[in-house]
């Protein structure tokens, strides 16, 4: 069985970035990854401060060669089990292989749950987006809509239509109350009210448009879909890290969960990271998950003196004479 100070479980941005801080900072690290980034469907990535437009694939491959160059580890593979084992953590991978670790990262992410629309699934990070922040200026001031009906979709579309004039709200019928229909229409977003049959596609595969039960058409370039957002965290659940009344598990600042020795980090713990912001909370968690293994290095080196084993003294140690 292999034994690392630091298992990092998916390799994601939050994860690369981990494990890059970890790995640089002469920890022994594991990264394992079931290779199904959340933003893999999409061309592009936007909106990351000087690799804005680059594929997705491109800034995770060029992470992963800069953890391997400062001797962190990456294995393809997905942990289906997570224990503690009274001195750190056992990671059971899919093909049996058995990881051990002083402390974990989980870096899993979350599932993007869309509505049952035929059709809609299939378009997903082509002309089906969610976040306007990343994919919302290719398509500025195209024929945009926003599929409405759950909560919060009103205040979505409101955001959407800082990309464009030509606004669509598509919601169920009877259920858009007086006042949030009057903000809409105040902002120049058109309402349609009807059951969404399907996506209209032309003969070039481009979307051109969403069709009502009642057969009616809406021209859209682009639809905007608020998705229900699904975190990877059974293993986390497992290990019995607290989680908020929504079940998403709760950390501090600093992604330590309410298990110690457990950290978390990116879409897992935070539905709105962007590929940056979960970049910045896999590298803050790397630097507090050290810290926290300095402390336990700390305890091991008082308590090895105490029986006798202490480290040699450096050229630098000195000791006050009697
Ligand atoms: C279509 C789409 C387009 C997007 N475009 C942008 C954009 O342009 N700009 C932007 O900033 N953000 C964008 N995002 C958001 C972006 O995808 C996330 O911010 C980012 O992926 C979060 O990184 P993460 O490391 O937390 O999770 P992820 O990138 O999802 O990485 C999680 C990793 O963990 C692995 N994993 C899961 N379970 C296990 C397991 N049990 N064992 C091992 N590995 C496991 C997964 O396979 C995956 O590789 C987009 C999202 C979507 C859906």
């Amino acid at each position: 069985m292999s034994q690392y100070d630091v298992v990092v479980i998916g390799g994601g941005a939050a994860g690369l970035s981990g494990a890059l801080v970890l790995s640089r900072a002469h920890r022994t690290v594991l990264v394992v990854d079931a290779g199904s980034p959340r933003n893999a469907p999409a061309a592009h990535m936007h909106g990351y401060l000087s690799r804005d437009g680059m594929p997705p694939a491109e800034l995770l491959a060029a992470g992963r060669d800069e953890v391997n160059s400062y001797g962190g580890e990456i294995v393809d593979g997905t942990v289906t089990d997570l224990v503690a084992d009274g001195h750190g953590f056992l990671a059971l991978l899919a093909g049996g292989q058995r990881i051990s670790a002083r402390r974990v990262l989980v870096t899993t992410g979350l599932r993007d749950e869309l509505p049952d629309i035929p059709g809609l699934r299939e378009r997903w990070a082509r002309d089906v987006l969610h976040c306007p922040y990343c994919h919302g200026y290719e398509v500025s001031d195209h024929q945009l809509g926003v599929i409405g009906g759950t909560p919060g979709a009103v205040r979505y579309a409101h955001i959407v239509r800082q990309w464009t004039h030509d606004l669509t709200y598509f919601t169920p019928p009877d259920i858009l109350t007086t006042a949030p229909r009057s903000q809409l229409l105040a902002r120049g977003i058109g309402v349609v009210e009807g059951t969404i049959d399907q996506l209209v596609i032309d003969d070039a595969d481009e979307l051109r448009g969403v069709q009502l039960r009642d057969g009616c058409v809406i021209p859209v370039d682009a639809l905007f879909v608020p998705p229900r957002f699904i975190p990877n965290s059974a293993l986390l659940v497992g290990l019995g890290c607290d989680v908020d009344v929504d079940g998403w598990v709760t950390v501090a600042t600093t992604g330590r969960t309410s298990v110690p020795g457990v950290w978390a980090a990116g879409n897992i713990v935070d539905p709105r990271a962007q590929v940056i912001t979960a970049a910045g909370a896999g590298s803050a968690a790397a630097v507090a998950l050290n810290a926290d293994l300095v402390e336990e290095d700390v305890r091991n080196a008082v308590r090895d003196l105490d029986h006798g084993f202490a480290l040699a003294p450096t050229a630098n140690s000195h000791q006050e004479s009697a």
